[in-house]
């Protein structure tokens, strides 16, 4: 069925048993799950005037399908993942590849055994290969701290290369801090393979929804029980009730519309915009994007190229690649990383990952702790560097936490 929308102002709120706020993959998923196995009748708030979050994508003017909040693949290992959404879509079977623009020369990312070829030669990289799997094993991903970490000179020139061709500069842009600075968990997501395999991940499920992700989510949230308010912020509607005037005093109630919400509320917002950033702002970056429109059928020669030692730019992707869309136009995009400094005009992206941070995001998480029926969920609630796959499966698990305390409420 078509999705239920509803003007914030007109609905009652008493005819609701949860209230989920934000509609991309953490807010969907629960919404439904809610609906679907608790019987529950849902409200989902999204201040965006669509719902899907960052995987929202639509026609562009010349007809290309395009990703509106950076490309996105679906990529998992966890096949309750893949499986769940594949109710709501049939998947195609893309693999991603992404290629290194090495001043104007091609080469694989993650850096392998093809892009050891590509920069040293193939005789040269003969030798480097073989001793990278004597030190690591054949097909094995090593990251580049670890690489970086031998003292074998001719392994401490691959990893040179690779910290100064693939990383540094990138890395530079994407966070404006070098690999040493970024948390290592952020530079490991992408490892040096020991390996002829091009793909960028090596997932066994892996793909994207064949109508498009707006589609999957029109289908998840397309139920009876579900009522979805656009153009909605939680922080305007919300009446957030403390134990005292304190600043650290512990949230104790929510009121919607006057009367204290009783029911589960899944908040997937930033922690810190509900408080109104009373603490400080969380740190993130933020992203802009350039499109570009060609009149041929295809612009790159693989899905995104990364621009590790040139541009302003960080990668350019041509969606139809990812999509399979065909056709005589085609659509890039260019991301430029940007720090996050205007809420009111940029969208916070992704999550800078350091100990004061994490303390920060802390003192924020604390003040819910108090309010049982307040379940913080997903990348920015979280204040993670979560993939899809993984939202969508902390979100079933926080459905079937929330159906199972509402079925014995003593045991809190
Ligand atoms: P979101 O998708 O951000 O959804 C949150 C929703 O809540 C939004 O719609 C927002 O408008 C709404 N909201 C926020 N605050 C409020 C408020 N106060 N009131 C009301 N509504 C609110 N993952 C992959 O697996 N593969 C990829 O290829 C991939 N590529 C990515 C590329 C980029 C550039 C980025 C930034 C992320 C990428 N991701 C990718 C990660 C993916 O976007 C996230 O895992 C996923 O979107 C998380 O879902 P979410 O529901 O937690 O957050
Ligand atoms: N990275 C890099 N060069 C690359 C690809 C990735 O330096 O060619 C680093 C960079 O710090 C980036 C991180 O690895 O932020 C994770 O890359 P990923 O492609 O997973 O980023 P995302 O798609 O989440 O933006």
């Amino acid at each position: 069925m078509a999705v239920t929308y509803a003007d914030f102002r007109a609905i009652d709120i008493a005819d609701f048993d949860a209230v989920v706020v934000g509609s991309g993959f953490a807010g969907a998923v629960t919404a439904r799950q809610l609906a679907e196995q608790g019987g529950l009748r849902v409200l989902v708030i999204e201040k965006r005037a669509h719902i899907a979050g960052n995987a929202y994508d639509e026609y562009d003017q010349a007809g290309i399908l395009v990703h509106r909040y950076g490309p996105h693949i679906f990529h998992t290992n966890s096949q309750e993942a893949y499986d769940y959404l594949a109710r709501f879509t049939e998947w195609s079977g893309y693999q991603h590849k992404v290629l290194a623009d090495w001043f104007g020369t091609y080469m694989p990312v993650p850096f392998n055994k093809n892009s050891m070829e590509i920069a040293f030669g193939a005789e040269k990289a003969a030798r480097l290969i073989e001793k990278l799997i004597a030190t690591f094993g054949d097909e094995r991903k090593v990251t580049i701290n670890e690489l970086r970490a031998q003292e074998d000179p001719e392994l401490a020139e691959v990893a040179d290369f690779v910290y100064e061709n693939v990383f540094l500069y990138y890395t530079q842009k994407q966070w404006g801090l070098t690999p040493e600075e970024v948390d290592p968990s952020v530079t490991a997501r992408v490892p040096v393979f020991i390996s002829r395999d091009d793909r960028y991940f090596q997932d066994t499920y892996q793909g994207m929804p064949v109508d498009g992700y707006t589609r999957l989510f029109e289908a998840m949230l397309g139920h009876d029980l579900i009522t979805v308010c656009l153009g909605t912020e939680a922080e305007s509607v919300f009446e957030l009730v403390f134990a005292s005037g304190d600043e650290d005093a512990p949230l104790t109630a929510i009121r919607i519309k006057g009367e204290a919400f009783e029911g589960p509320i899944v908040y997937t917002g930033p922690l810190d915009e509900l408080f109104l950033a009373r603490f400080g702002r969380l740190p993130y970056r933020s992203l802009d994007f350039v499109y570009e429109t060609f009149e041929e059928d295809y612009h790159l020669p693989a899905g995104t190229v990364n621009y590790t030692v040139t541009e302003d730019y960080t990668r350019v992707t041509e969606f139809k690649w990812l999509t399979g869309q065909k056709g005589s136009k085609t659509t890039i995009m260019k991301e430029y990383s940007r720090a996050y400094e205007d809420p009111a005009t940029q969208i916070p992206y992704y999550a800078i990952i350091n100990g004061d941070n994490a303390d920060l995001y802390g003192r924020y998480r604390r003040l819910t702790d108090a309010l049982p029926n307040f379940y913080p969920l997903g990348r920015l609630a979280e204040y993670r560097y979560f993939n899809m796959d993984k939202v969508v499966v902390d979100a079933l698990a926080a459905a079937d936490r929330i159906l199972w305390s509402l079925d014995h409420p003593d045991a809190a």
